[in-house]
């Protein structure tokens, strides 16, 4: 009885140790897993904050981890007081950045890479399920920053283990392992093989460093007590003078890791954007664990590259004058996101895929999306209507779209131009989420801003929001049931739609001006096919 009794309380704790690694597991909704370690509370966030925010502006599942508590990390005070004050700091960058962070509760100045802290990374990584791992490299002047290169190291293959640390699952496939960016020379230098422009999220990035105000504001270390006062006392005690302190000497920072870089830059952007970069993070790829293709890299880091992933080898095949965005047998490279059931779930088949066409059902409002962020490219996609419509558009004019320069979370709709698809009215400009801009016509509109947020197609007729209506002037679309090609060439921050050969709407200034592309379910049944990106100059 009592066997019994120790067993069943003994399989209850195991399973309450599962749930509580459940509990802080990322959902598995195709997204990316991040996971950084640094070993202070401020490492992660100055390496890698700005990527991090990238990640997380697409939905991407990025989690800092301190391996310290940090309660040395000042000139004047130190202990649970400060570890505390620093805790409150990394969650509020953490809150910030739009991440999860978690802080080790091991005093700083003291981690070893003893098997007890390989045990809890590896635990770590594995309740993340991560795709890549950040850390430092194993040389660096603090003793700290070296150890969590080791135990990274360590960990890299343990994770895979299945014995090893029998709590938790392995991690399939192995993920990529990384180093944070650093000065150190010996034994063998830094070598960026990734490099991030993180000029989009710059100011995002600052305010997560303004957040950490006892290592920003308040910490001088190796100096003589009166040059450190000197030091202390040229930071300003005003909030908006601190920030701004803080945007000098980070963006100095930043700038730095940029130019040292940019050989990196060049070729993850392209010479024209990657010369421009102003700011940057870098990592450099362990040995140890998966070894990721060119590739892989790319889907990684999403944002990093744009175009150059369509002339990509692989991407395209030859002679066809275009990269399939779409290969014509499944959403690969896509995401869904519907209204009810949200990313990548779609227990209704509304995005099915046969006879080489994406087909939409309509049913529900959502849509497809590229994983990936463009700019400055030529779009072909051609769609047809098919026959059903449904509430809320039940018997209305049939309604689809394609948005394109999608910037923030999924959502229906996010912030965006549309390339508006309804009968009709196809080639009209609608812009979508606040801040979304555009000049046409020496006018420029902006959502949130001006009333009119639409640009009306050239020569566009009367309209009725009828299903089956054709405009009885200059209607561009073809006979209902016929393909139609339409194209948007979004060149910098100018964009042009065409229809079936004709342009009907030209803009410049357009904000955002790079982004995610996707075509929407808006109550219509419809089909896609022969999604096209070519990058623009090639
Ligand atoms: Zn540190």
């Amino acid at each position: 009885m009592k066997t019994l009794a120790l067993t069943a309380m003994a399989s209850l704790s195991l399973l309450h140790a599962q749930d509580a690694g459940a509990a802080r597991r990322p959902p598995n909704d195709g997204k990316l897993r991040i996971i950084a370690f640094g070993a202070h509370p401020d490492d992660a966030e100055f390496k890698a904050g700005g990527t991090a925010a990238l990640w997380a502006a697409q939905g991407h599942h990025v989690k800092f981890v301190s391996m310290t508590n940090g309660d040395l990390g000042h000139y004047a005070s130190a202990g649970g007081p400060l570890a505390r004050r620093r805790l409150a700091e990394v969650q509020q960058a953490a809150r910030i950045l739009g991440i999860q962070t978690e802080v080790m509760d091991i005093h700083d100045g003291e981690l070893m890479p003893s098997l007890e802290n390989r045990k809890a990374m590896v635990r770590l990584i594995r309740e993340w399920q991560a795709d890549l791992v950040l850390a430092h490299r194993p040389n660096d002047y603090n003793p700290d920053h070296r150890y969590v290169g080791v135990l990274a190291q360590d960990s890299a293959f343990m994770v895979t283990v299945p014995f090893y640390a029998l709590h938790t699952p392995p991690v399939e496939p192995n993920p990529v392992f990384m180093y944070f960016s650093d000065n150190f020379k010996k034994p063998a230098p830094f070598q960026a093989d990734v490099a991030v422009a993180i000029d989009d999220v710059f100011e995002r990035k600052i305010e997560a460093v303004d957040a950490l105000a006892s290592q920003v504001y308040e910490t001088v270390y190796g100096v003589d007590a009166k040059t450190r006062q000197d030091r202390l006392s040229r930071i300003p005690k005003d909030a908006a003078g601190r920030k701004a302190y803080a945007r000098d000497l980070h963006g100095a920072r930043y700038a730095a890791v940029a130019n040292a870089y940019r050989d990196a830059l060049v070729k993850w952007y392209g010479a024209e954007r990657g010369k421009r970069v102003k700011y940057a993070e870098a990592f450099e790829i362990c040995e140890y664990g998966r070894q990721p293709s060119a590739e892989d890299l790319r889907k990684l880091f999403p944002f990093m590259l744009v175009a150059a992933a369509a002339v990509g080898p692989g991407a395209d095949p030859p002679g066809s004058g275009g990269a399939r965005l779409f290969n014509g047998k499944n959403l690969d490279g896509f995401d869904t996101f519907l209204k009810e059931s949200g990313l990548n779930k779609d227990p209704s088949g509304v995005f099915r895929v046969h006879d080489g066409a994406v087909h939409v059902s309509g049913t529900e409002y959502g849509y497809f999306i590229t994983k990936k962020e463009y700019e400055n490219y030529h779009l072909k996609a051609e769609f047809k209507w098919g026959d059903q419509t449904y509430a809320p558009r039940k018997d209305m004019a049939r309604d689809s779209g394609i948005l394109f320069h999608v910037a923030g979370p999924d959502q229906v709709w996010p912030k965006s131009i549309e390339f508006q698809m309804i009968e009709g009215r196809t080639g009209e400009v609608i812009l979508v989420g606040d801040g979304a801009s555009l000049t046409a016509n020496g006018e420029t509109r902006t959502r949130g801003e001006t009333k009119n947020t639409r640009f009306a197609r050239h020569g566009q007729g009367p309209w009725q929001n009828v299903a089956g209506y054709r405009s009885p002037e200059n209607e561009v679309e073809k006979p209902h049931g016929e393909w139609n090609l339409l194209e948007l060439i979004a060149d910098g921050g100018k964009v042009t739609f065409k229809v079936n050969g004709k342009v009907v709407n030209e803009g410049s200034g357009a904000k955002p001006s790079r982004g995610r592309i996707l075509f929407q379910s808006e109550g219509a049944e419809l089909f896609f096919r022969n999604i096209e990106l070519r990058p623009l100059g090639k």
